[in-house]
């Protein structure tokens, strides 16, 4: 290996340029060549490649979003765009490439590792809907975001004695409402995993808690379900109780990473830079069981993940 690649693809994550800066740097000192890829698999199908030195990532570690750009690419799912891709690795003289992204931007990496270019990923998503890690790059600081703005509308919320929808980030799944809903004190917490749409329960919460004499009502609902404004109206009139849905949007998505993020983020993106240039192809790397570790993309993607039972039970319990 003399060149490898390095690209972000689908949704950005803070710490993704952690990840890039470890890659650039471990792979120069491993003696190999390092060409930067913009806009993810868009980018390298329009040949938007630009060498990379160490330098070309300093002052980058703290910053959120990713420097390198990133897109959605649906024509990548197409053979003939997939083997384009291939030649223009070649073209480029680049043997290996490193994709930052989710399952989805995996996809891409397996196919292009069939037409003969080595490739490894690295979970970036703030998700941490990736199966084969425990961690993915982004969703420390996805949390913490959360979980500070949802502290400034508990307080506004308790002022006015109203109940507040809070609507958090995760495709799909429902980690950063659990990690929030547990971290935020939240009365209700809806994860798309283990919600039942059973709103009375909510609502008779909602009373039960008033009577109690509590000011405010929190529910962490997670974008996978989502309807959070059409929620608040239903509870509001069913309670007599001002509600309100706030949705937290991409804010959850920006912002500099933490020090997690950016520790796992290039200790990674190293791992990644390593084994690329050992010659290794056609792996995803992850973190499980305190240990950094790889897989065959094909067996990270069968995997599945789901919200640890015990976590799911004691928030509940928690969120009297
Ligand atoms: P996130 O879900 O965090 O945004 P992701 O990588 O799963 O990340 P996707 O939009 O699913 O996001 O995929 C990113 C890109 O990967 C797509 O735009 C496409 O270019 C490529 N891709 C997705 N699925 C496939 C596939 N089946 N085959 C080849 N390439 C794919």
């Amino acid at each position: 290996i003399k060149t490898i690649g390095v690209l972000t693809s689908g949704g950005d994550a803070p710490g993704m340029n952690a990840a890039i800066r470890a890659v650039v740097r471990k792979a120069i000192a491993n003696g190999v060549k390092v060409k930067g890829i913009k806009k993810g698999y868009k980018g390298l199908l329009n040949e938007e490649i630009i060498d990379m030195e160490k330098k070309d990532v300093s002052d980058t570690i703290e910053r959120g979003g990713t420097i390198l750009g990133t897109a959605r690419c649906p024509e990548f799912k197409t053979e003939e765009t997939q083997l384009k891709a291939a030649e223009i690795c070649q073209k480029h003289g680049i043997d290996g490439l490193v994709v930052i992204g989710g399952d989805g931007s995996y996809r891409g990496a397996q196919a292009l590792a069939r037409h003969g270019i080595n490739t490894i990923g690295l979970p970036g998503t703030i998700d941490l809907d990736i199966a084969c890690t425990e961690y993915t790059i982004g969703f420390d600081t996805a949390i913490n975001t959360a979980m500070q703005a949802i502290d400034k509308i508990r307080d506004t919320s308790s002022s006015h004695e109203r109940c507040s929808i809070i609507e958090v980030m995760g495709r799909n799944a429902g980690y950063i409402a659990l990690w929030c809903g547990v971290a935020n004190g939240a009365e209700d917490i809806l994860l798309p995993e283990k919600y039942d749409f059973n709103e009375q329960n909510i609502i008779n919460n909602i009373i039960n808690n008033r009577k109690r004499g509590k000011t405010h009502h929190i529910i962490i609902n997670a974008e996978g379900i989502g309807h959070s404004t059409s929620m608040a109206r239903r509870i509001e009139a069913a309670t007599g109780i001002e509600t309100r849905a706030t949705i937290l949007g991409y804010m959850q998505r920006g912002g500099s990473p933490t020090c997690k993020d950016r520790f796992y983020a290039s200790i990674m993106g190293a791992y990644a830079a390593d084994i690329i240039c050992e010659g290794k192809s056609n792996r995803v790397v992850g973190y499980q069981h305190g240990e950094f570790v790889d897989f065959d993309i094909e067996d990270a993607l069968a995997m599945q993940k789901t919200i640890p039972e015990y976590q799911y039970q004691v928030s509940r319990i928690l969120s009297l």
